[in-house]
């Protein structure tokens, strides 16, 4: 069901909307313990709210926006506070941006009152907040829904612009747009939410075809229900990464010490008559590089082996070696079916361990594949989504998702609780 957005809204001059923007932006690794030490290492998440931000302000309305930065668990961290995201916000735009120090209380109401229209308001970390993440039942509903009134009463306009988090039950999430709802106040996407629910929700419902899905990555169990779902739906799903090894074992190939979830592999197998009963071809990857074990360093990065070994399905991995990425002939097979597909291909999970570089060949020739490929191009999910981006494909992408987890739950097919409580078209 298509969710309205901010497109229509009419007019909001002078409007206070409430906008839940996904301002968790990496910041420098050494754990900064003052506000000042936070450095932003990746602004794309900021980069990627710009669009609605200033689509509203154009409008003359005021913003007011709601983040969660890290996991702070309820407490205040003051190397999680959002001064650095103000600061990357102030030099993007040119409008006022004003950030408080709270996200509720007597200061961001007056904040609140104070502001001008076409301005900009930043509120405090909503996570450093303990009700903002509490399990909703009969004893902290009135807690939630208490928080919730503090931080959205002085607003007119409830906007979601964080697909990303929009698979949480939270109260910047889900309790907010309730209220607003029962209030008949507007409950609206932003424009990056209208985005991801558009290519992800076509891929889905109605994908150009053929439709190819990639999938890699580290558990089948974790991308079973993605399978499950797309079985009937794609025209193919081409399996790499960690997860083809318990396919490989279903096939009674020899995985060496590969990972593998051995209690999969009937699961898997009937995944494979299921799809073929289905129309949906199930492509393995048909080689693989391998190496001895590889250790962590003290920091807990993989070191490389100084030798790997190529192997094909037919032998499959020898004993005590372990398959690391998909090797050259399936990422020619691979690419087969989507440089010159017309239709649409979609991409979740990495082919091997690209943070290794050594192991990076099956991840970077799959991000070329997509990068020259005819069709839609969608990237779904965490670690492909920074594979591409650490690899400069992103570009080459038609569409590369923000939403790590909640692209896999939408996916799925999972109703979103963020996206669900928002107000429908007709
Ligand atoms: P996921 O979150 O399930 O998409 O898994 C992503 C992770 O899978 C990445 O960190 C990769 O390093 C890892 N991965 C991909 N292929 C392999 C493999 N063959 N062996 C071990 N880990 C892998």
């Amino acid at each position: 069901m298509a969710k309205k957005t901010i497109n229509d809204l009419g007019d909001i001059a002078g409007k206070r909307v409430l906008v839940r923007v996904d301002f968790n932006v990496p910041i420098n690794p050494k754990a900064p313990t003052t506000r000042d030490e936070a450095v932003i290492t990746d602004d794309s998440r900021i980069k990627a709210a710009i669009p609605t931000i200033e689509a509203l302000l154009a409008k003359n309305a005021r913003v007011i926006l709601v983040s969660h930065l890290g996991r702070p668990d309820g407490k205040v961290v003051e190397g999680l506070r959002l001064d650095c995201v103000a600061k990357r916000l102030r030099e993007l735009i040119p409008q006022t941006v004003v950030k408080i120090d709270e996200c509720i209380g007597p200061k961001a109401a007056e904040a609140v009152l104070q502001m001008k229209p076409g301005t900009v308001l930043l509120l405090e970390n909503v996570r450093f907040r303990s009700e903002e993440e509490l399990k909703t039942d009969a004893n902290t509903k009135p807690i939630k829904t208490r928080f919730a009134w503090q931080l959205a009463d002085s607003a007119d306009i409830y906007v979601n612009d964080a697909f990303g988090t929009a698979h949480r039950d939270h109260v910047s999430t889900c309790g907010i747009p309730t209220l607003f709802k029962g209030a008949g106040r507007p409950c609206v996407a932003g424009l990056l939410m209208e985005k991801e629910l558009k290519f992800l929700g076509e891929a889905l419902e109605d994908p150009a075809k053929p439709f190819v899905v990639v999938l890699g990555g580290a558990k089948v169990k974790d991308k079973i229900p993605l399978i499950k779902n797309l079985i009937g739906k794609a025209d193919k799903i081409l399996i790499g990464g960690a997860m083809v090894f318990t396919f490989w074992k279903a096939m009674d190939v020899n995985i060496g010490k590969s990972l593998c979830e051995d209690e999969m592999v009937s699961e898997v197998l009937d995944l494979m008559k299921e799809a073929k009963a289905c129309g949906t071809e199930i492509v393995c990857a048909i080689d693989a590089i391998a190496s001895m074990p590889m250790i962590k360093d003290t920091k807990g990065k993989f070191v490389a082996p100084k030798e790997v070994m190529h192997c094909y399905i037919d032998d499959g991995i020898p004993d005590g070696f372990v398959g690391y990425d998909v090797g050259p002939a399936t990422v020619d097979l691979f690419a087969e079916d989507i440089v010159d597909n017309p239709g649409t291909a979609l991409w979740n999970g990495p082919m091997g361990v690209f943070e290794v570089p050594i192991f990076s060949d099956g991840t970077s020739g799959i991000g070329e594949a997509m990068s020259e490929s005819c069709a839609t191009t969608i990237v779904g999910g965490g670690d492909s989504a920074a594979a591409v981006t650490q690899m400069n494909y992103a570009h080459f992408m038609t569409f590369v998702s923000t939403g790590g987890g909640a692209a896999l739950e939408f996916l799925e097919g999972q109703p979103l609780p963020g996206v669900v409580v928002l107000d429908e078209k007709y």
